[in-house]
């Protein structure tokens, strides 16, 4: 029995643990007191880890598909040497666009993403499709016009503020915010602070609220509407704050005092008065902010209320200051920036065959996936990687994609289980788990003060799985484009140390400077060169060091202030140093509140308010006719609970209750329709019907119905267990301007079965 330091994979907080291990088992996990940013908390989901390292599912060695759809064990070089011929051949006979890039990460294995997205410029592609193309790019999107550029990210200081407004999310079972519970009590304990939930679930956040505005599914933007033109009605907005740091706001004034709020709110169906009060509170608060998920993002209007969301802490000042939004710098860049202005510089955007879709933040929807495959025109995409991702399940409409992906020339899977997708690959690489590699989440979004975590290996790798950096970085020299490594051979003799990190910055940027071919390829070139120098087996952490000397000449003051030491030459690779040492992750940088205005892009330094695709929404929305009465329930599909999370867990004996993933319906509507709890039911959409198991809930609105997400798998070849929503979600019934699915607004029929109909 040993004991280690690692985080937790299983959400975006990544807390810290100690873990006790025997026999290659997890034994006891305990939150790590060392954690810089977690400090010792967790959830109850991360003493279930074992479940994740240690079940029936694990792949251990490349398997290759047999005509009759059986699966032959073959050796690496044999699978990276056909997989790479095919590529090739694809490539030349039908052009870059042929091929599509899908996943490519999770809640905590971000490292291998440096290494995998060199396979789309290998095969001069850009179609990177993931799952923020289907949860934020309508925020990115809207990130990026107001502040400058599309990383541009924003997050809350909830810890020190006195009103917080949560719209659409459920810190309590989704976390999202520094040690969720904790600071949810600390909130509620306070009789100075306020929080107000905005949700049509009376979830467990909403159950801790001073205010729970518990409005109808799909109306968030109405009410978010509502709350902003009372604030500009009554001049509740920060006049100072607008005039030193915006653009635009005449424009945005004049269309939110346009707006009919007792309409509105009447459309949301919660009280005028609350609305009012909560608008009046938020707004002359002394420190306020805003956090959101995806109850806001997967619904109606999805873009729109990103902005709206936005301009609530904006108009009212609740930016750049403790207690406020704020933007954050980060060390792992988890999306890029899209110029759209390309378009007025006469160069195109990158857009799809068949949908002309444009990429937001580098990544396109995998809503429209299925349909650039499946389309019947020579520019089709013909051959897909998935990597860490589970596409069939988790992205809308399961049918589309079994169709699509069963008609693609080559579809290789790299993953740790055997999953959905797997079944239906040419090939399947096994990837080591996130517990037997070197990793790290990108999921440092903090600020003032922000962190780092590069986990270290505690298992052998299962079988014959391999790193992703190793599988990516073989399988780019088979396909020889790969740069020759002499120029940097002597690197092998190095010392690991700063001095000769330093020598080795200089050598790789002179050689990068006169081979600009190979910096596409910088993070294996890194990673076969510099990282075998690197102690304990570190090699995939390589390509962490030009990031740290980034971070550190870009935020010099601040990771100076979190204690590094060294001066403008050295710092990054005193930074780079204590990553690799930080067992428990280290704190990166401090900055100070007035910082975040450093962080702003836009050329004049200022936020640009006016939108006018936006505006010209919110212009819209008093003629938009109420949704079809042909259904009379709004699923809202992909319900974060106790035990629930993504795909990651396949063996369902991880889950301590709820092992059926039940539909959650309002006791009124189940009398209505004779159900009770534990009866069976079929859920019906336009797209498909799945059965069900119900649980009478009064936390549901009447009118709704909720489903988790996470379930559906087939557990050793098993049938689906639990709800397979995706078959219940069209790919076209999404954000027109984003393309993200609106999985939590679909409109279903319940019908009562008995079991053996189920
Ligand atoms: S809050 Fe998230 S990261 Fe932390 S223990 Fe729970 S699931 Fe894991």
């Amino acid at each position: 029995m040993r004991t280690e330091k690692t985080a937790c994979i299983l959400c975006s907080r990544n807390c810290g643990l100690a873990v006790d291990i025997d026999d290659g088992k997890f034994v006891r996990v305990r939150g790590d007191e060392d954690h810089p940013a977690s400090k010792g908390y967790l959830c109850q989901k991360a003493a279930r880890l074992d479940y994740y390292q240690n079940h029936a599912d694990r792949l251990q060695h490349p398997l290759k598909r047999q005509p009759d759809g059986s699966f032959v064990q073959v050796s690496w070089d044999e699978a990276l040497t056909d997989i790479a011929a095919r590529l090739l051949a694809i490539r030349k006979q039908h052009g870059g666009d042929a091929f599509a890039f899908v996943g490519g990460g999770g809640q905590g294995n971000h490292l291998g993403g440096a290494y995998s997205r060199q396979l789309l410029t290998a095969m001069k592609s850009r179609y990177a499709y993931n799952a923020l193309g289907q949860e934020k790019t309508g925020d990115f999107w809207v990130n990026g016009r107001l502040f400058g550029r599309q990383t541009c990210h924003t997050t809350e200081d909830v810890e020190h503020a006195d009103y917080v407004l949560f719209i659409g999310c459920n810190p309590y079972q989704s976390h999202g915010i520094p040690n969720a519970r904790d600071t949810l009590r600390d909130l509620r304990k306070d009789p100075q602070r306020t929080m107000v939930v905005i949700d049509p679930r009376r979830s467990e956040t909403a159950k801790q609220a001073d205010i729970h505005l518990q409005l109808k599914p799909g109306t968030d933007t109405y009410l978010m509407a509502a709350l902003l033109a009372i604030i500009v009605r009554d001049g509740l907005h920060d006049r100072t704050f607008l005039a030193k740091h915006c653009t635009g706001f005449e424009q945005v004034e004049q269309e939110l005092l346009a707006i009919p709020v007792a309409d509105y709110v009447q459309r949301a169906d919660v009280p005028l008065a609350d609305v009012e009060r909560v608008a009046r509170g938020f707004a002359t608060a002394r420190r306020a902010c805003v956090r959101i998920d995806l109850g806001i993002q997967h619904t109606l209007h999805t873009t729109l209320n990103g902005y709206l969301e936005k301009l609530l802490y904006l108009i009212t000042g609740n930016f750049g200051r403790q207690g406020g939004n704020n933007l954050h710098a980060y060390l792992l860049p988890l999306m890029g920036h899209t110029d759209e202005r390309k378009k007025r510089k006469g160069k195109a955007l990158k857009r799809t065959a068949h949908h002309q879709m444009h990429p937001i933040a580098g990544i396109y929807p995998p809503n429209i996936l299925p349909d650039e495959i499946l389309h019947p025109g020579e520019d089709r995409v013909r051959a897909v990687f998935v990597d860490s991702a589970n596409p069939l399940l988790t992205y809308a409409d399961t049918d589309a994609y079994e169709r699509a992906f069963q008609s693609l020339e080559l579809l290789v899977v790299v993953d740790v289980a055997m999953t959905e997708t797997a079944r239906l690959a040419h090939y399947i690489l096994p990837a080591a788990s996130q517990f037997e590699k070197w990793e790290a989440t990108g999921f440092n979004l903090e600020f003032p003060t922000n962190f780092f975590h590069l986990r270290h290996p505690l298992f052998a790798p299962l079988g014959e799985s391999l790193p992703e950096p190793e599988i990516y970085t073989r399988l780019l020299e088979k396909m020889g484009v790969m740069p020759h490594f002499s120029p940097l051979a002597w690197v092998a003799r190095l010392e690991p140390n700063l001095s000769a990190h330093l020598a080795y910055l200089g050598a790789l940027a002179a050689m990068l400077a006169s081979h600009k071919d190979w910096i596409p390829y910088a993070a294996s070139l890194v990673y076969r060169t510099l990282g075998p120098t690197l102690p304990d087996g570190a090699a995939a952490a390589a390509p962490l060091l030009p990031l740290a000397v980034q971070y550190a000449t870009q935020h010099y003051a601040a990771v100076k202030r979190a204690g590094h030491e060294g001066n403008r030459l050295t710092l990054g690779s005193t930074l780079f140093h204590a990553i690799l040492a930080g067992r428990s992750g280290i704190t990166l940088s401090r900055h100070e509140f007035a910082d975040t205005w450093s962080l702003v892009k836009q050329p004049d330094g200022r936020i640009h308010l006016a939108i006018p695709e936006m505006l010209n929404e919110l212009r819209a929305l008093p003629t938009e006719l109420p949704p079809s009465a042909d259904y009379p329930f709004v699923l809202m599909a992909g319900e974060r609970r106790s035990y629930n999370a993504n795909q990651i867990f396949r063996d369902p004996a991880w889950r301590k209750v709820d092992k059926d993933g039940a539909l959650r319906m309002h006791p009124d509507d189940a009398k209505t329709l004779e159900l009770s709890n534990g009866e069976h039911a079929l859920c019906q959409s336009a797209r498909g019907e799945i059965p069900v198991v119900v649980e009478v809930d009064d936390t549901v609105r009447r009118g709704m119905v909720t489903l988790p997400h996470g379930y559906g798998q087939r557990y050793k070849n098993s049938t689906p267990l639990g709800p397979a929503v995706n078959r219940l979600t069209a790919s076209d019934h999404c954000d027109p301007f984003s393309k993200t699915p609106f999985h939590k607004y679909v409109p279903v029929h319940i019908r009562k079965v008995a079991a053996s109909v189920a």
